[in-house]
């Protein structure tokens, strides 16, 4: 790392998104590397390791916005509202997933709103450094560059 990057992050935002590699932050925002500060997790579950990350965004990056970015298709809400054999793992990271959704509910992009809007409270449950405001927003027809 050299020239600016290697003197600090000015990232403008953190962002908790899928590991899914179809919808990578940077892609989406058309932005350069320190501007976002990213974790990625199997249906942007608000694990404790990616809250202690946006809590160090906050706090020591100065960062002002924290989203959690779901998207269309996701393989992990997929997997939550499926009935296909998961792993030991996977079935244990799916759970905050089926929580999320209420009983009943079986259509994908309805179970990946209210995936994403249950990290977004768990975020702000778990941490005592980020707080929520406002609502959230879907991105539809992603086309970079059209
Ligand atoms: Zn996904």
């Amino acid at each position: 790392m050299n020239g600016v990057l290697a003197e600090g992050q000015p990232p403008w935002a953190g962002i908790i998104t899928c590991a899914d590699s179809r919808v990578p932050p940077s892609w989406i925002f058309d932005v350069n590397p320190g501007q976002l500060f990213v974790v990625c997790s199997a249906g942007n579950m608000a694990f404790d390791d990616g809250v202690v990350s946006m809590e160090y965004a906050v706090a020591n990056l100065g960062v002002p916005l924290i989203m959690v970015l779901g998207h269309s298709g996701c393989g992990a809400v997929s997997a939550a509202l499926g009935d296909q054999p998961l792993t030991p793992l996977l079935e244990q990271s799916v759970q905050p997933i089926r929580a999320a959704i209420p009983s009943g509910l079986n259509e994908l992009e309805q179970g990946v709103e209210h995936n994403t809007r249950s990290a977004a409270a768990a975020l702000t449950v778990k941490s005592s450094g980020v707080g929520q405001r406002g609502g959230g927003w879907h991105i539809k027809n992603l086309r970079r560059g059209v």
